[in-house]
């Protein structure tokens, strides 16, 4: 008997076990290709996730700057603190979605 990943929830579920104990699926009717393709699947669909966090990220950070260089708010308002949450937001959002690209890829 050996530890696995669960295809569907990723917990770690026992090779012999005919469904998960964590989501309930079905274990013994998937092949080992499908196993393959479900985390296949998954995986993709995590960089996926990554890089469209990283492009809105972007497109915050960059309307912010437009936003403040076209409307520029007054110093001390409201609305130049929003700009600049905003911005920061978007910068923290990107370095986060980097950070996250790397660990994605060493996988
Ligand atoms: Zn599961």
């Amino acid at each position: 008997m050996a530890i696995v990943a669960c295809p569907f929830c990723g917990k770690k579920v026992s090779s012999k076990a005919a469904s998960c104990p964590h989501c309930g699926k079905g274990l013994a009717e998937v092949s080992p290709l499908q196993i393959e393709r479900i985390a296949r699947d998954k995986h993709l669909a995590l960089g996926q996730s990554i890089n469209n966090h990283a492009m809105i990220s972007i497109l915050l950070f960059l309307g912010s700057f437009v936003w403040l260089y076209f409307r520029m708010p007054e110093e001390g308002s409201w609305q130049s603190w929003l700009t600049y949450g905003v911005m920061g937001l978007g910068a923290a959002g990107y370095v986060i979605s980097k950070v996250r690209m790397v660990m994605y890829k060493r996988k």
